[in-house]
């Protein structure tokens, strides 16, 4: 089998891994199971993503209507996760393949050495042959600062690894550019960079997960602009992992073609850092407009009207045009208070390299 990627993430959605009554489908999970067995046995560097923790684990205590979100969440996932990777583990067994799990959070991503830390746990698994199996740690993660959901984990994973795809299956075919319930619908094949997809979005959420098709798209259409072909299928048609990555096949699926132009590593770092920002820099509409226009430019503290916040050199900040709203985030190289002292002048070195700007 000739295959398109040799690194690949694959994220399975929760309503892939349950059935009608919120069960765990061991069968769906057995024939995912098969499949990434072969990919792996090709040479193919896989990271799963695997939601289902909370739904497995209600399953199994049942729904008590008295419980708090907060304390169901967290309850719920303790005693279902140890089910799902339980699960794993056999069925990944049956290949003879040794699988690990990642239990993760939000904060673990927040600073670059958090960050690289997290990558160096993950590449040394890949490195000895093992799957690492990804998840939120809900039973610890705090409501706020938690991911969107586990298309948003995928996303940060897929990114962080430099993988050449991320593979989204969910329990629809893809994005139809219509309602998936009338028979004229149609999966759109192909979407491009800067094609507006927005008429075609169903607001619906998930049943058991907690995203939906808007935090899908807008999650791959973010991975594709770092170089990272996304695809999302569903987990429940047949072999479709397999379909996906043979060059001879074409899986019914939405692809969202990767931008050409590479992006740095630490620039993928800091377009995943929104929520991180320790303060905010406040811009003139000379400056705004320079930042935004075609040319990547640096923002120079002749352009800042205003700091706000305490942060130290190498922090993330918000950056805030005149009329209130943010235009991205970057990595400062100086602490707030230098840079309160050097705002408004001019020949000084820029607050934020080119290289280290996200703009939304
Ligand atoms: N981490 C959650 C779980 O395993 C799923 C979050 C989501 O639905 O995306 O149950």
């Amino acid at each position: 089998m000739s295959l398109r990627y040799k690194k690949i993430a694959v994220k399975i959605g929760s309503n892939v891994l349950t059935r009608k009554d919120g069960t765990l489908d061991i069968t769906r999970m057995s024939a995912l199971v098969d499949q990434i067995a072969v990919l792996h046995k090709q040479g193919v560097e896989i990271v799963l993503i695997s939601s289902g923790a909370v739904a497995s684990g209600r399953s199994i205590l049942g729904v008590n209507k008295k419980m708090n979100i907060v304390d169901q969440r967290q309850l719920y996932s303790a005693v279902g996760q140890a089910k799902l990777i339980n699960h794993y583990w056999d069925l990944f067994r049956e290949h003879n393949i040794t699988v690990g799990q990642v239990l993760t959070m939000k904060e673990n991503f927040s600073s670059r050495r958090h960050y690289l830390n997290q990558r160096n746990c993950m590449q040394v698994m890949l490195d000895n042959n093992v799957i690492p199996i990804v998840n939120e740690n809900d039973t610890v993660s705090v409501s706020e600062l938690m991911f969107t959901d586990n298309d948003e984990l995928s996303g940060l994973i897929a990114s962080m690894m430099d993988m050449e795809a991320l593979i989204i299956l969910s329990n629809i075919d893809g994005i139809f550019n219509g309602s998936p319930t009338l028979p004229e619908s149609k999966v759109i094949p192909k979407i491009e960079k800067g094609q507006d997809i927005s008429d075609f979005i169903q607001t619906s959420k998930s049943t058991f997960g907690r995203g939906g098709m808007g935090t899908k798209t807008t999650i791959a259409r973010k991975i594709a602009d770092e170089g990272i072909e996304v695809y999302i299928a569903n987990g429940k048609s047949e072999n479709i992992l397999i379909k996906l990555l043979n060059e001879k096949e074409n899986a019914i699926s939405t692809h969202f073609v990767a931008s050409k132009e590479s992006v740095s590593s630490v620039k993928k770092w800091i377009a995943h850092s929104q929520g991180f920002a320790k303060g905010e820099i406040h811009i003139d509409a000379n400056a705004a407009k320079a930042l935004t226009g075609e040319k990547a430019v640096s923002l120079l503290p002749i352009g800042v009207v205003k700091v706000t916040g305490e942060f130290e050199k190498d922090d993330i900040v918000s950056i805030i045009d005149p009329d209130g709203n943010t235009l991205g985030i970057g990595k400062v190289w100086c602490d707030s208070k230098k840079a309160v002292e050097i705002a408004g002048k001019k020949n000084q070195r820029p607050i934020i390299h080119c290289d280290y700007l996200y703009l939304e």
